[in-house]
């Protein structure tokens, strides 16, 4: 941190120019040239350059043309303070690439180098707030593409490759360098003259048919809002993009070279409402970044939250006119909510903005927090605020920070005075601080059942002594009509005045409009009425608040799972009907006891597959056969899952994909079906893309009937290259951990958090959480929490960052213990 600091005002004018061949094998290394020049204002310590790899990668150096000594220790390339002057100097370095972050393929690689991983593939100073212009010349094998934050300048064919020239880049942080090289196809297209190009493999000829339009359509209408809401143009020179097979992440806001994982943005005609929206929000949020982000961007990655709310804000914002038959209210809380709760209900939340000492750290600030609750307190900012007031103050901050860094308090003095509203304070609980509050109500009523007095009270779930100043509405549920209250709660009580006087409601409904952030009264008389709400997103929150409560140990799992379950069949909206089917996954996996799941799998599973027969939209049938597969685990269900799989049942206005049929024959697999030798083998015969058959074949061990197949499988991941997929390996964990294979794979739960520490080090930024919720996230035995438990006590010393993690995984393992004791005590 003191070397960065130091770092950012010793150095500026930085420009890299990169040149290296890339060969056709992908085990061969990659020699490079680096022509670094830089202006350097203080010559008070030598300059230190960052490169993670090995000494002997460094080949030569020479500073200001002279050869010098390489002295590279700590990760850092020293040049002596009497081999620079000040002002322009030039450094000069012969070197082979590191390949922690190339990515490498048989026919293609791509770079990931956020948040500081920019060190392990060049020497340079990776700190977002030193920007530089990178200019890059690149050869490749004949036939490769290859795709970079610039335009190319020349291209030039020789007998077995080819040397692509590119242009200057706009001053970016190291983060966002990056470049992709390989075997792609080539689209373009060019709205309004705006020109981009897509690169991809996807050879499913409908899918490309259909998405390619939209791909480009939805980056377009992103940019024209963009430019129009922020009153700043489109920041740099190009805006293209690269679709990667197994992509570690949904997308990377690359500066003019956006990756995004291949299967999210190429749909089919079978695919929801839903999954076009996720495609369109994720463009929406990438292209956000080009402004937040890439242009304004955080001083320190301890401010990483901020680009990320506005990517996710925004994206909300720009998707709403493209989907006008979406309620978007209900989106926006369907989308957020269930996640932000997620971690912040746990003993292992952390404040949407958290100091950062050691970049090394800086993957694990990234997760539902700043990516959900985050947008949540945004939209409380802006309905506090107002939009207008909202908007002239982000334009400000876009314009005075633009090619530049700032800080949340930067945004803050500029909101500040667009508003009467104390930011600093609000900014201090919602941003500052984690977890939420638990609303209790006091109601007083007179004899004649009037309301005399109506007030509720919050408290800090955490114990703390926080208190959320916000705005939500109250509704009063009568026989023929519906009392909304609204609140606006400062402190820790809040007194409704208007309550006074009414009569006493049939039911009382916290949150109606879906604004507020907490967890809210419910009885357990109240859910069969649930259902029966009129507003969606009244509906909707009170699903969402039936599972928190639950959690508190207020409803029963049973009483909760029989309203998800009824629910799925009075549901009609295609989002209400995905998130009841979620909550229903969740308590019948994790909170229902093994002899409650044995007696419920029936019912539901014949309810499923009665929707499936009848006459239901093909959004709806898609949701509900997800459903239906994830516990069709009987003998029955084996068998219908099975002529589903082999086209000898057909289920009207359901609509399955190569992909699903893959996902179905695995599915057959760990379930055991008796055929599944012969499913397997004729799924594969059937997969024509070779990066999809890939995967396969990556999954099929973690699959296995053979238990030593699968454990060897599971000691294999031990070596990081066969973890390298990381999305697939993610899917492989899922499958070995099953609830159904329990019994058996418990014996990898304690490996698997003991190489925690090494995960982290050697993952992207999302792998170490995606690790432990597809391992200890998938138990909830007594025996699996005290491996647990163990762990923790043996490990004192393990990374705060990643025990914070790690008890947001096991939340439910948690819990379930104390709700299965509520349980076995109350069956006494
Ligand atoms: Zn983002």
């Amino acid at each position: 941190m003191a070397l960065a600091e130091h770092r950012h005002k010793q150095v500026t004018d930085v420009n890299y120019n990169l040149s290296f061949v890339i060969p056709e094998q992908k085990d061969t290394p990659i020699a490079a040239t680096l022509v670094l020049d830089l202006n350097i204002s203080n010559l008070d310590t030598p300059l230190f350059l960052d490169f993670k790899e090995d000494s002997n990668h460094l080949k030569t150096l020479l500073v200001n043309g002279k050869s010098e000594e390489i002295i590279h220790k700590n990760e850092h390339l020293v040049i002596p303070i009497n081999k620079l002057s000040m002002g322009n100097n030039q450094i000069e370095i012969n070197f082979v690439m590191g390949e922690l972050s190339l990515n490498r393929n048989d026919e293609y690689l791509y770079t990931l180098l956020v948040p500081d991983r920019a060190r392990t593939l060049f020497p340079c100073f990776d700190q977002p707030n030193i920007k530089a212009k990178y200019k890059l010349s690149v050869t490749a094998p004949k036939f490769w593409q290859v795709l970079c934050g610039a335009p190319v300048q020349k291209i030039t064919e020789n007998v077995e490759t080819v040397a692509y020239e590119f242009g200057q880049t706009e001053k970016i942080s190291t983060y966002l360098f990056s470049f992709v090289a390989g075997k792609f196809k080539k689209a373009s297209d060019s709205p309004e003259g705006f020109k981009m190009d897509l690169l991809f493999r996807e050879n499913d000829s409908t899918k490309i048919r259909l998405s390619t339009p939209t791909i480009f359509d939805s980056h377009h209408q992103s940019v024209k809002f963009l430019e129009n809401y922020t009153g700043y143009g489109f920041p740099f020179q190009k805006l293209d993009f690269a679709t990667i097979p197994g992509f570690q992440y949904g997308g990377m806001e690359h500066v003019g070279a956006i990756q995004y994982r291949e299967g999210s943005l190429f749909l089919d005609e079978s695919a929801t409402e839903n999954q076009r929206l996720r495609r369109a929000k994720l463009i929406a949020h990438e292209t956000a970044h080009m402004w937040f982000g890439d242009l304004v961007t955080m001083d320190w990655f301890d401010d990483v939250w901020m680009k990320e709310v506005f990517a996710n804000f925004m994206a909300e914002k720009i998707v709403n006119p493209a989907f006008p038959n979406i309620n978007h209210d209900l989106a926006f809380m369907v989308a957020h909510y269930p996640r932000a709760y997620g971690e912040d209900r746990t003993l292992g939340t952390n404040p949407i903005r958290q100091p950062l000492d050691n970049l090394n750290n800086a993957g694990s600030l990234y997760g539902s927090i700043i990516y959900n609750k985050a947008p949540i307190m945004m939209r409380q900012l802006e309905a506090v605020m107002g939009k207008k007031a909202f908007q002239k103050g982000i334009q400000n901050y876009i314009k005075k920070y633009a090619y530049s860094n700032a800080v949340w308090n930067d945004l803050v003095a500029l909101l500040d005075a667009e508003t009467e509203i104390d930011l600093k304070t609000w900014s201090e609980i919602w941003v500052n601080r984690s977890s939420r509050p638990i609303f209790k109500e006091q109601i007083m009523y007179a004899s004649d059942s009037t309301i005399t007095s109506f007030e509720f009270v919050q408290n800090a779930e955490d114990g703390s002594n926080g208190l959320w100043p916000q705005t939500f509405e109250i509704a009063l549920y009568y026989a023929d009509t519906v009392v909304t209250l609204k609140t606006n709660i400062k402190g820790k009580t809040a007194l409704i005045p208007e309550a006074k006087g009414l009569s006493k409601p049939d039911a009382i409904v916290y949150n109606s409009n879906g604004m507020g952030y907490g967890v809210f009264p419910l009885n357990t008389s109240f859910l069969i009425k649930i259902p029966r709400l009129k507003d969606q997103v009244t509906r909707g929150y009170s699903y969402i608040n039936t599972y928190e409560n639950v959690l508190n140990g207020r409803i029963t799992p049973l009483d909760a799972f029989q309203l998800y379950k009824e629910s799925l069949v009075s549901e009609e909206n295609e989002l209400l009907v995905n998130l009841v089917s979620g909550y229903l996954n969740s308590i019948f996996w994790k909170y229902l006891t093994e002899n409650q799941r044995a007696q419920y799998q029936q019912p539901l599973e014949k309810q499923l597959l009665g929707q499936l027969k009848s006459n239901l939209p093909a959004n709806i049938k898609k949701i509900l056969f997800r459903r239906f597969r994830s516990v069709a685990y009987s003998e029955s269900g084996k068998d219908i899952l099975y002529s589903i799989w082999n086209h000898t049942m057909k289920i009207p206005n359901l609509k399955l994909n190569q992909d699903d049929y893959i996902s179905i024959a695995m599915d057959l697999a760990l379930y055991q079906h008796e055929n599944q030798k012969s499913i397997l083998e004729k799924t594969k015969d059937d997969i024509s893309n070779p990066d999809k058959l890939q995967r396969f074949e990556f999954l099929l061990p973690a699959l296995s009937n053979d238990i030593l197949v699968r454990d060897n499988y599971f000691e294999s991941l031990n070596e990081e290259k066969n973890r390298a997929k990381e999305n697939w390996t993610l899917t492989a964990l899922n499958y070995l951990n099953h609830p159904l294979r329990q019994k058996e794979s418990i014996k990898y739960l304690k490996p698997s958090l003991e190489i925690l520490d090494e995960i982290q080090k050697t993952g992207d930024i999302f792998f170490p959480k995606g690790w432990l919720n597809n391992t200890v996230g998938n138990y909830n035995s007594s025996e699996a929490y005290s491996i647990l438990k163990a762990f923790i006590e043996a490990n004192p010393d393990l990374n705060p960052a990643l025990l914070k993690k790690l008890l947001q995984a096991s939340d439910d393992l948690r819990r379930a213990q104390l709700l299965n004791q509520k349980v076995d005590k109350g069956s006494n």
